[in-house]
């Protein structure tokens, strides 16, 4: 990575709390670059993409299903992505339990939950930088130095921290004023399912907090995937499933969900033509911060979803937040 430092702005993650962050600044003036670790954009605003050996392809939103807007800055924001062909509406029927968005509307990427993500960074023109996994943040007199997994470093005037809370001390130093804030925040894991079957859908959507299988969609039923002829499911584990078994490898998780999903559908395993885990070690800030960021020291701030709670719009709301505070001192 060669950049003329010092950059003025360095944000580490793209998420939706990182490109939040990002596309204010750009509407106030102001150039940022985003590092993320990842190979995409978005976080966990994730599509999982699959060639089948006969070349049928699928995806899947194997992390967040569908946003929704409390606040009338996010519903702008899920607006104009609608107006862009990026997202749409997502009717899940009379078939879903629980909280599946509470009346509110259901707004899904289209054609994938990572459209969100990529069409927020379109528009804005951001500049991400990925496979960038950043290993430390450390402050250089009146600049931050990042330093990077591959050895490289950038140095920074101000730098804005979006990564899971949990994951702060491994960048900042477990005695940092900013992990010991974050110490109450709890992000919670959980366990993903991604199977394609050769057979009909029972039903769109269902949550039951009280199965294992907390969360069961089908995600072929939302606009622009089409699913080849398969139905294609996402399901989700409850929180007492996904901390039992939280340590095992994806197979072991997909031997074990699988059974459930089909019993759950009514299908033989047979029917089944793909199946896949994923573990999101960091899924659901179930205890939040309660504030919309931190900014422990000069040119430091650190938001993302933990801040506010478990929802895209919340991590959309600490970006927002710390890029207004960023904008206010001119
Ligand atoms: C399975 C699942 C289902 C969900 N369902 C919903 C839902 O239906 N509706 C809803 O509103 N919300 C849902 N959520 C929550 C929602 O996805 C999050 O609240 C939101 O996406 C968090 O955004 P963020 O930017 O704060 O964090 P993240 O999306 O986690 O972004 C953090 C980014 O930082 C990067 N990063 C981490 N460490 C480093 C490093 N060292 N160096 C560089 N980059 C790094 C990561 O790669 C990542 O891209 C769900 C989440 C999960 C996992």
């Amino acid at each position: 990575m060669e950049f003329a430092t010092p950059l003025p702005i360095v944000i580490l993650g793209a998420g939706v709390a990182g490109l939040s962050a990002a596309s204010a600044l750009v509407q106030g003036g102001q150039a940022s670059v985003i590092f993320d670790k990842g190979r995409g954009v978005g976080g966990r605003v994730a599509t999982r993409r699959v060639s089948l050996p006969d070349g049928t392809q699928l995806q899947f939103d194997h992390g967040a299903q569908f946003a929704t807007a409390k606040g009338a800055g996010f519903a702008a924001v899920l607006g104009a992505l609608q107006t862009a062909g990026l997202a749409a509406q997502w009717q899940t029927g009379g078939d879903t339990g629980g909280d599946t968005g509470g009346g509110r509307s259901q707004v899904i990427g289209a054609p994938a939950m990572s459209s969100l993500a990529r069409g927020i960074a379109q528009a804005a023109g951001l500049q991400i930088v990925q496979n960038a996994a950043a290993k430390s943040v450390r402050q250089e007199g009146a600049l931050w130095c990042i330093g990077f997994a591959d050895g490289s470093s950038v140095q920074a005037e101000r730098v804005i921290l979006t990564v899971p809370a949990p994951q702060l001390a491994g960048l900042l130093g477990p005695d940092h004023d900013a992990v010991r804030a974050a110490a109450s925040v709890q992000v919670q894991p959980c366990l993903t399912l991604m199977a394609a079957a050769r057979a009909p859908a029972p039903f769109t959507a269902a949550r039951d907090n009280a199965q294992d299988l907390a969360w069961i969609a089908q995600d072929n039923s939302k606009s622009g995937r089409a699913g080849n002829g398969l139905t294609t499911w996402v399901a989700q584990t409850s929180l007492p499933f996904s901390l039992q078994h939280l340590e095992k490898s994806s197979d072991e998780i997909c031997a074990l969900m699988l059974p459930l999903l089909c019993r759950r559908l009514g299908l033989a395993a047979n029917d089944i033509v793909f199946s896949a885990a994923h573990r999101w070690r960091y899924a659901r800030a179930d205890v939040p911060l309660g504030v919309a960021f931190l900014h422990p020291t000069a040119g430091l701030y650190i938001g993302g979803d933990w801040c506010l709670g478990p929802r895209i719009e919340a991590a959309w709301d600490s970006g927002a937040a710390i890029a207004a505070a960023i904008l206010a001192l001119g």
